[in-house]
């Protein structure tokens, strides 16, 4: 059989998961992975916190899956502007989309143009030393008392890096100049406001557990909000999840007083963010009830409300995908259309089209949930592969291609260069990793250690 061509659009985990089960399937294969970061591996690099860093160790498997197979990555490669579909539709035999999410599911009401205002993927990229694509946020304007908006695993990592102590960052990937921000800043109090009631919060316990027994916070919550209604029990006793949130909840109501505070409040609602001088000072928050079925509750907006003063204002409610210029796209669920992996509506080509990860499922579970619908995707592929050899391919060299145009791109060599600097300029700092994220010090190191 003829080398089967593919393109794999997007390095992050849902991508390098696609990569193995490809090369699990011995077939003969040549593939381009491209990336609009210059370094692989998505949110894993840019996303996860700095200080969960089991999780962050999984870019050496990753690394290794990428070293393996028969692959050529090329980094600060976006598709849609410097590579588009008419250059690679007739050029591969498949291409796969593993473009994850691109934004914030944004607040209703609250100014993002304001700089204490912020996304979350604004504040996570931020402290994994990205800047952000649309960002407004400065972190600058934190200030002492932060309040966020959404009770997901998201919330609770940003919660806890504000609230965390600096020396226990420093042995992070984080970049010490976030650090310094952070310890500039003074935060004394973080408000993380959940619409709905302990038994629906979206964090996992694991997550929850470790903010809360962070021993330099006093947690302040409500104990009135954590009673359970008669339909919060059924919830609490059909889902493990619920059952150890509220658990784990409930143990921390009689903390010791702490310099630094944590306020979760319950069944509350944006009503007004409050704006003087360009910024938010503070927020009006409606008291929500809940009613409904088990498991479908929903909320109902009551005429009591409460004024919190804040600092800054971050935005965590979700992710959502974006579309990409020429293939097919729900714009309610912000994902691709697709079965088991193979996208419904095939634009006319030579290439198959196939998506993984979370532009094909939304924005839900761990790294590892990837994996499982990286492997449907490729046995879809798979499926196809007798297929290819009726498709004539045009000569197409993206290396030339990217040179002609004046693209600068980083191989996977480049990126084990800059890993392997990262890794022991941080020994020399004693820190996890001395990350390089700007494209003057990418150049400067592959310079001087290529
Ligand atoms: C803030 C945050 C923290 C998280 N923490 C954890 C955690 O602690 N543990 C855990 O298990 N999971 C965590 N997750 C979940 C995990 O990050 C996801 O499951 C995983 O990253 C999804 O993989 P993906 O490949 O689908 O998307 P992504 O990781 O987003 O990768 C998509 C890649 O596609 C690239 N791309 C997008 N569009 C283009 C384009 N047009 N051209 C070229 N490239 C493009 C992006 O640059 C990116 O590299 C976290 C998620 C978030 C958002």
């Amino acid at each position: 059989m003829d080398t089967i061509k593919v393109l794999i659009v997007g390095a992050g985990p849902s991508a390098c998961y696609v990569v193995d089960a490809l090369a699990k399937t011995d077939l003969p294969l040549s593939i381009d992975m491209i990336d609009r970061y210059p370094q692989p591996f998505g949110l894993l690099r840019t996303g996860v916190a700095p200080d969960h860093e089991r999780i962050k160790s999984l870019d050496t498997y990753f690394g290794k899956i990428l070293d393996q197979a028969p692959l050529k990555f090329y980094g600060n490669i976006s598709f849609g502007s410097d590579i588009t579909l008419d250059d690679v539709k007739d050029a591969y035999h498949a291409i796969f989309f593993c473009t994850g999410t691109e934004s914030d599911n944004d607040v209703p009401g609250l100014d993002y143009s304001l700089s204490n205002v912020a996304g979350s993927r604004d504040v996570v990229e931020w402290y994994n030393g990205y800047t952000s694509q649309r960002t407004h946020f400065d972190p600058l304007s934190l200030g002492n008392n932060v309040g966020i908006i959404g009770m997901g695993n998201v919330a609770l990592d940003i919660a806890r890096i504000f609230l965390k102590e600096p020396v226990d960052l420093a042995k992070t990937e984080m970049p010490q100049s976030c650090i310094d921000i952070i310890t500039q800043q003074h935060i004394s109090d973080v408000h993380i406001f959940a619409r709905r009631g302990p038994a629906q919060a979206k964090c996992t316990p694991l997550e929850l557990a470790e903010l809360l027994e962070l021993d330099t916070i006093q947690t302040l919550l409500d104990p009135s909000s954590i009673t359970l209604s008669d339909t919060d029990m059924v919830e609490y006793n059909e889902t493990k999840r619920v059952q150890k949130n509220v658990d784990i909840l409930k143990e921390v109501i009689s903390t010791k007083s702490r310099s630094k505070r944590l306020h979760i409040h319950f069944c509350s609602q944006l009503k007004e963010a409050h704006v003087n001088d360009g910024a938010v000072n503070g927020v009006t928050m409606a008291k929500t009830i809940l009613s409904g079925d088990p498991h479908q509750q929903q909320t109902t907006l009551t005429d009591e409300s409460y004024h919190v003063p804040l600092t800054s204002l971050i935005s965590s409610t979700g992710y959502k995908g974006a579309a990409l210029p020429g293939i097919v796209f729900n714009e309610k669920t912000h994902c691709i259309p697709h079965e088991a992996g193979k996208i419904t509506t095939q634009p006319k080509s030579s290439a198959t089209y196939y998506c993984a990860g979370w532009i094909k499922r939304g924005p839900q579970g761990v790294i590892g949930t990837n994996k499982s619908g990286a492997k449907e995707t490729v046995d879809s592929f798979v499926a196809d592969v007798a297929s290819f050899s009726s498709k004539s391919l045009q000569p197409f060299d993206l290396a030339k291609t990217l040179k002609q145009r004046n693209h600068t791109y980083y191989s996977y060599d480049d990126w084990k260069t800059q890993n392997d600097f990262e890794i022991s300029e941080g020994e020399k700092k004693n820190k996890k990793r001395f990350k390089l994220t700007k494209i003057t010090d990418i150049e400067h190191c592959l310079k001087t250690n290529s």
